[in-house]
């Protein structure tokens, strides 16, 4: 056993990883890793609390420290987030779980909680990832959920996100060009589709480009999946309500695009920095 200071750990952390995070950046992620690798919270760092830490546990703190030093995401390297109260594993096969996603699912949540009690209505998730939105929905709402995507890997990892999180979601290997395949057309159509950009590859952060997969990201034709996902609901009438993320940059194309079925009702919503990134769909 060695002892450890809190304290001193932390200036270590912030010198060492200067080059990734600046100060406001490196304060949760340090948090993060004394509560997961020592078992300490924030309270214990403020009182520089001493720690007794074995060997073993201090070589994988450092093994952490160096991965994050190649600018891995931390997220990544303790293989979870949390998203929407939700502990959500993550490998390199999906996205990790961002926060204005969850502004999206609120809404959803929020909107469904205020139609009549006892109402149940049926979801299906398009690009599913972590499985992250599909689980949460199915958490909160208590509807049959739905979800597909593209990779088998993904898949199989929202089958065990749902497990952990004790819900039931029918995940479905499947491409999204393939959509008449997933059986039952749903009342409500939910998706965060692949939509950045190649043209903003050079702004982005090096720990997405390097490390999040390139197929969950990027989309050539920036429109490609909003037009799949339109061409769906405008075939089926069932389809009441549809939730999409949005690039900020094609926001209006895909609203024109939803606007363009009659009898509709089409908002767009910001995100925290005050792009428009959310659309609500419904008739
Ligand atoms: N919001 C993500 C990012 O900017 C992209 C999500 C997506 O392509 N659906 O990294």
């Amino acid at each position: 056993m060695e002892k450890i200071s809190l304290q001193k750990l932390k200036k270590s952390f912030a010198t060492k990883l200067s080059n990734i995070y600046s100060e406001t950046e490196a304060k949760p992620v340090f948090t993060w890793l004394i509560e997961h690798y020592f078992n300490a919270t924030s309270t214990d760092l403020l009182m520089d609390k001493s720690l007794s830490v074995s060997a073993d546990t201090l070589s994988k703190y450092q093994n952490a420290l160096n991965r994050l030093k190649e600018g891995e995401p931390v997220q990544y390297i303790l293989g979870y987030t949390e998203f929407y109260n939700c502990h959500i594993k993550v490998d390199n096969n999906v996205l990790i779980p961002r926060p204005e996603t969850e502004v999206l699912v609120d809404w959803i949540v929020s909107d469904m909680d205020q139609l009549k009690p006892g109402k149940t209505l049926s979801i299906l998730d398009l690009g599913t990832g972590s499985g992250c939105m599909a689980i949460v929905l199915a958490k909160h709402l208590n509807y049959p959920v739905k979800a597909i995507d593209i990779s088998p890997e993904a898949i199989q990892l929202a089958k065990e996100n749902a497990n952990l999180n004790q819900v039931s979601v029918d995940f479905k290997t499947l491409d999204m060009n393939r959509l008449d395949d997933a059986d039952d057309v749903p009342d409500i159509l939910v998706s965060n589709p692949p939509y950045v950009l190649e043209t903003e590859k050079n702004q982005m952060e090096n720990k997405v480009v390097d490390y999040e997969p390139h197929l969950a990201l990027f989309s050539k034709d920036p429109l490609y999946f909003y037009h799949l996902i339109f061409r769906y609901v405008q075939q089926h009438q069932k389809i009441r309500y549809v939730y999409l993320e949005l690039n900020h940059l094609t926001a209006d194309a895909v609203a024109d695009l939803f606007r363009s079925i009659d009898h509709q009702v089409c908002t767009i919503r910001k995100d925290m920095r005050g792009n428009k990134r959310f659309l609500k769909w419904h008739r």
